[in-house]
């Protein structure tokens, strides 16, 4: 079969595309034939081999997947070889980005006929991501407001659907014209642009005086200190994306009874993933929740994807087809 491998760590060059021996289900497993791989970040940062998680090299990369049951393992009764899957972020046990992948049997889930394979290999990371945050980690509510902070991407763009779907009053923020066009698309009360020097004043302006309840943070080491301002008295500011250090000024913290957590979704216990995938599910089904598709590339154009996944104006998710 073909499959994306990794024989060093380094920059986007190092994902080839090679003729690899097939990979068979065990106990307890299932083989999915693979039509589409969600691109992460992280799957950009574990390729350098610097990130905590380190595979043993080679390996094949590939958190996301959707695709078809091809065949099942022993102790296997859940699935049937045709079954339309989609994994749960947590990584299948060979590597999404192949043309057939091994996943643990509970480590994927029923693909609604509604939504596309590439629509369901955004679903692992990026929308499990936006749910653990929102509801297990900030406890948002029905009322609530929220600025996602970066709401043009995978999980932003998840997180805006789920956020409008639950009843919170949503600002998105996006850095092109393509960008605000799309946050407003998914459900946005209000789209503001990052690159704007004043943009977070508008969110004062935007909650009467007030700030917001939650912010959905993508780049904490360029914006947290500013966030402390943009929440209101008990608000949080949920860090889901950083890449580097940032100074802040904790009494902004303090004088609002504020609080800043972080989270990753490696960190959910199998009950957590139970209830996501469950409530994901739900929003598929009633229509609530569709995964935008930006790019869609051939599996051999990997490290494009990296490269563009990197790349500012995020358009919802980029995924490779097998
Ligand atoms: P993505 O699809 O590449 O989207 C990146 C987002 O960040 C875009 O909306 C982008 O907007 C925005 N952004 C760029 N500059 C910004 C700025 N100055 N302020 C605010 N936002 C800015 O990535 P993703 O999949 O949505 O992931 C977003 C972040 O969360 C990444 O850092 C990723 O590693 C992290 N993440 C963490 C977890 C976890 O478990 N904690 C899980 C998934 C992802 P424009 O391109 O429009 O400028």
């Amino acid at each position: 079969m073909q499959a994306i491998v990794v024989r060093q760590f380094g920059g986007p060059e190092v994902l080839r595309l090679e003729n690899v021996a097939a990979v068979t289900p065990g106990p307890g497993q299932v083989l999915v034939r693979v039509r589409a791989a969600g691109v992460n970040p992280v799957d950009t940062y574990i390729r350098t081999g610097t990130y905590p998680v380190k595979p043993a090299l080679p390996y094949t990369p590939g958190l996301d997947l959707a695709g078809v049951v091809d065949a099942i393992g022993p102790e296997v009764a859940t699935w049937k070889p045709g079954d339309r899957v989609y994994s749960d972020g947590i990584g299948p046990t060979s590597g999404g980005c192949a043309e057939f992948a091994v996943c643990a049997a509970d480590r994927v889930h029923a693909l609604p006929e509604r939504v596309s394979f590439a629509q369901g290999a955004a679903l692992g990371v990026p929308y499990a991501t936006a749910w653990r945050a929102l509801f297990t980690r900030a406890h948002a509510q029905a009322g609530d407001t929220i600025l996602v902070h970066g709401a043009s991407g995978g999980v932003g763009t998840a997180a805006v659907q789920i956020a409008r779907a639950h009843g919170l009053h949503v600002i998105g923020t996006a850095g092109t014209p393509e960008g605000l066009a799309l946050v407003r698309e998914q459900g946005a009360h209000a789209a503001l642009d990052h690159r704007d020097p004043g943009y977070l004043d508008e969110v004062k302006a935007l909650t009467g005086g007030r700030g917001v309840d939650i912010v959905l943070e993508m780049l904490a080491n360029v914006n947290l200190d500013r966030d402390l301002e943009a929440i209101a008295k008990g608000g949080r500011v949920m860090v889901v994306g950083n890449r580097g250090r940032v100074e802040i000024d904790p009494r902004k913290c303090m004088s609002r009874d504020g609080a800043i957590l972080g989270m990753t979704l490696f960190n959910a216990t199998p009950a957590d993933l139970t209830r996501i995938h469950a409530g994901l599910r739900a929003g598929i089904e009633n229509g609530a929740l569709s995964p935008v598709i930006g790019r869609e590339l051939p599996l051999a154009e990997a490290a494009e994807a990296h490269r563009l996944v990197m790349a500012p104006g995020a358009r919802g998710k980029i995924v490779l087809l097998p």
